[in-house]
């Protein structure tokens, strides 16, 4: 049976959790492939409002299994605080299953990314600082300590000390930091890793079979194609990898399993913290942006860059995803601007582009080539239907999807799971 990989195609907080939560409804598995808490999904479903940062966003269908996969770096403190959380709202939740690859973040990860980025200065990266990137970075090390290991005590034991070695004399000598001891860490994990047991299994094979069975699995990513590691606009990225080739990977089953990409797909732009912007607009109307779609960040509460829809970073989100469909959300924020300007290429380097110009110095440079749509005043967050929608809402649509090269299937009218309008 075929699996669903959705996944943001800008720079994350495109509303991918209200999209998976609306696209569930029709599947068995939903699977976390990439990020860690640093990302925020808010779902408004049932008369609920639930934050979560690991727990897939299937979690409100009773019927579906939800996968955190290898791919994921998981801070079991965290994870097992929104468990307590969704059974404390009474929330009939499905079931959560975490890969025994999982790696763990760990309380030196969490300190490490503190002091590096007070280091950094204004170079800092703004990261989360919730140990995100040094997990990464020492699962490509070798060093990391997976979930599996914590279900035995000696390697456990031995690899914890094998990293705190190197990490204290990183803390003491550079940071300047006090060494942490590894008796505190290593009890507090023991005592997560048997609240955890229930939910540790090997996720791959579940899956496998799960599609050798027919079952329906979508892949959720986190964060943005912009903030890909490879693909997104480096250094200013995430540690990891949200790009659709890589969900098959961490989800530990082959491509060819994969028919439907869906980008979640903002009617404007938004970015945290630095790097390149091209259609920001730090006028009035940017500020207006912002305060109609509240774009504040669900982690750390900063507030958003807002800009015009931006078809250079789509068309490239395209390419790199191979993208068959679109999830336009937030449309309803457009209400009430009289026009709308859209972004349909690039002035670089002396010359236009129609997609992301292939190196950072053209990217920082690039100057939008502006087509202009007319608005609409009337607010749309009640129209129950496509066809219903102002003709200038539909024609904004349509020209998205004409310039993108790819068809929007729903266009997301409001923050609650049925403000979703089919458009094809
Ligand atoms: P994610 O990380 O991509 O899931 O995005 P966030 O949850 O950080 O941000 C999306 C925000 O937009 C959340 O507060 C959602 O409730 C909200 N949202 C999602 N879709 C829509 C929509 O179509 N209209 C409006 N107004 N809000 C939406």
């Amino acid at each position: 049976m075929p699996a669903t990989v959705v996944l943001g195609t800008q720079w994350g907080d495109e509303g991918k959790g209200k999209a998976v939560d609306y696209l569930a409804d029709r599947m068995d598995f939903v699977v976390r492939y990439q990020g860690g808490n640093n990302a925020g999904h808010t779902i408004i479903a049932e008369g609920r409002l639930l934050k979560l940062n690991l727990v897939p966003s299937g979690v409100l269908y009773p019927h579906i299994t939800n996968v955190i996969a290898d791919g994921v770096v998981v801070d079991p403190r965290i994870l097992l605080g929104e468990l307590d959380e969704l059974e404390a709202s009474d929330v009939q939740i499905g079931e959560l299953r975490l890969s025994l690859n999982a790696h763990l973040i760990m309380p030196y990860h969490r300190e490490l990314d503190k002091v590096a980025e007070r280091f950094l200065g204004k170079n800092a990266l703004n990261t989360t600082r919730r140990g995100i990137g040094p997990a990464y970075a020492d699962r490509a090390a070798r060093v990391g300590i997976r979930v599996q290991d914590l279900y035995d005590e000696k390697i456990f034991s031995a690899k914890l000390e094998v990293a705190l070695k190197d990490k204290n004399q990183i803390l003491a000598k550079i940071y300047n930091r006090l060494a942490m001891q590894p008796e505190q860490i290593f009890e507090d994990y023991l005592a997560f890793a048997e609240r955890l047991r229930p939910y540790v299994t090997d996720t791959s094979k579940l899956l496998y079979e799960g599609l050798a069975a027919g079952k329906h699995v979508m892949l959720e990513g986190a964060q943005g194609t912009m903030l890909d590691l490879d693909h997104g606009t480096y250094p200013f990225v995430t540690s990891s990898t949200p790009v659709a080739g890589y969900a098959a990977a961490s989800a530990g089953f082959g491509p060819r399993d994969i028919e439907r990409v869906i980008g979640v797909t903002k009617a404007y732009v938004t970015r945290v913290g630095s790097g390149p912007l091209p259609t920001e607009d730090i006028g009035p109307a940017g500020e207006r942006l912002g305060e109609r779609g509240h774009e504040f960040g669900t982690v750390t509460g900063r507030k958003r860059r807002c800009g015009w829809f931006d078809a250079c970073v789509l068309r490239f989100a395209a390419r790199v995803n191979g993208l068959t469909d679109i999830v336009l959300t937030k449309l309803d924020v457009l209400s009430g601007f009289e026009k709308l300007p859209v972004c349909v290429g690039y002035r670089a380097g002396g010359q236009t582009w129609d997609d992301v110009p292939p190196n950072q110095t053209l990217f920082h440079e690039a100057e939008p080539v502006w087509e202009e749509l007319p608005g609409w005043q009337d607010e749309i967050r009640e129209v129950e239907s496509f066809d219903d929608l102002p003709k200038e809402a539909q024609r904004y649509v349509r020209f998205l999807e004409e310039i993108g090269g790819v068809p929007v299937s729903i266009v997301g009218v409001g923050p609650v799971r049925e403000q979703s309008l089919v458009a094809s």
